[in-house]
């Protein structure tokens, strides 16, 4: 196959071939995905349509000319599947519950589906798709009808005709079981299609379910992902995968209960401990600095000790935690503190009344000396 490239031109998407003559197919038309595939040796990345014509984005530079294309037929086999499932798919819903298709959104990773309903009961979802399956396996044919536009109003489409319609009219059906008006690529035998699977479905513009879904061998490589992730997971926490959600909610009720523990003993730890880290406390002035660096939960602990303690006043707590030291005091302006050290050490950092927070690259004696200088001055 060849085609003609009229224009190279630099867009913000990169370099982009104008052909009025294209047989790539547009991302978007239609809710669609795009075609891929060479022009030359250049890789085509996106394809879009702008005042009928169409431009190609290249993954590298290409002259005018006229040139042998090649499309990534697997990729479009790939398209057909999802835009037939669709078809059958919205065809199932308004079947089983008069639920109508707004809109069709194709991506690279599933499709998306808009219906006017909200909520969307489970059972209805699970109807669907068995009957779209059922649709599948009985491997019906798929027929592309053209026919005048006065011909297609009285045929019973799944969706009336718009009025951007002129001319004759492309109808796909799906044997004995939907009629639509529709210009991307679909299947010829429903077979084709493989299976199609609901994935996942949510609120969408207020009042409308958003049904996600795959087909095709997407439907096999979702599939695929998601066994390997149970099989991973069975096995990590070895039991089948029937049980694993049992499994999971005790170990999460253990773990709550461990946290809630781990908790308390910090708590109780940490009273202990500022006792300790009292009579070792270092005087500066009239001040009394406490220095902790050490678990995480037991500085937290630290901190709100003295914040609820009444006999504290002139202590100035300290607690490291990761690169960065935590200051607390009940009598101390720590906010003006933190502000008068900031040049001492480098550091950047900040604070309120009663704590504060500095990030400097400073031992504990580089700290307290800063300090020294900054209170004893
Ligand atoms: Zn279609």
């Amino acid at each position: 196959m060849r085609m003609k490239i009229e224009d190279v031109v630099k867009t913000e998407d990169g370099l982009v071939a104008i052909s009025s003559e294209s047989p790539f197919y547009p991302d978007g038309k239609g809710g669609q995905l795009g075609d891929r595939g060479r022009i030359g040796y250049v890789e085509v990345v996106r394809v879009y349509e702008k005042d009928g014509r169409t431009f190609h984005v290249l993954k590298d530079a290409l002259d005018p000319g006229e040139y042998e294309v090649w499309i990534d037929e697997e990729r479009r086999k790939e398209i057909a599947r999802h835009h037939t499932a669709q078809h059958i798919l919205s065809a199932s819903f308004m079947k089983i519950a008069n639920m109508k298709t707004l809109s069709f959104h194709m991506g690279e990773d599933f499709s998306t589906i808009d219906l006017d309903v909200h909520p969307l009961p489970e059972d209805i979802l699970k109807k669907a798709e068995d009957l779209a399956n059922d649709v599948i396996m009985e491997n019906r044919s798929v027929i592309e009808h053209i026919v005048e536009r006065e011909e297609a109003l009285k045929l019973p489409l799944r969706k009336p005709l718009s009025d951007k319609v002129k001319g004759r009219v492309r109808i796909i059906e799906v044997e004995d079981f939907d009629l639509s008006a529709c210009a991307g690529f679909h299947v010829r035998r429903t077979g084709e299609i493989g299976m199609v699977k609901i994935l996942n479905h949510e609120k969408v513009k207020g009042s409308l379910t958003r049904v996600h879904f795959v087909a095709g061998k997407r439907a096999l490589e979702e599939y695929r992902k998601r066994v390997d992730v149970l099989n991973r997971l069975s096995k990590k926490l070895t039991t089948s995968i029937d049980e694993m959600e049992m499994r999971i909610d005790i170990i999460l009720e253990d773990f709550k209960n461990l946290r809630g523990d781990f908790e308390k003993i910090s708590e109780e730890y940490a009273r202990f401990l500022f006792k300790k880290l009292k009579e070792r406390a270092e005087r500066i002035g009239n001040i009394e600095v406490i220095y902790y660096d050490g678990f995480k939960s037991v500085g937290d602990a630290l901190l709100k000790i003295l914040e609820r303690s009444n006999d504290v006043d002139n202590i100035l707590l300290i607690v490291k935690t990761g690169g960065s030291y935590q200051m607390a005091s009940q009598s101390l302006e720590v906010g003006k503190l933190i502000k008068e050290l900031l040049p001492k050490v480098k550091g950047r950092g900040g604070g309120g009344k009663k704590i504060g927070r500095i990030i400097a690259d400073v031992d504990h004696h580089g700290l307290i000396d800063a300090l020294r200088e900054t209170i004893e001055k």
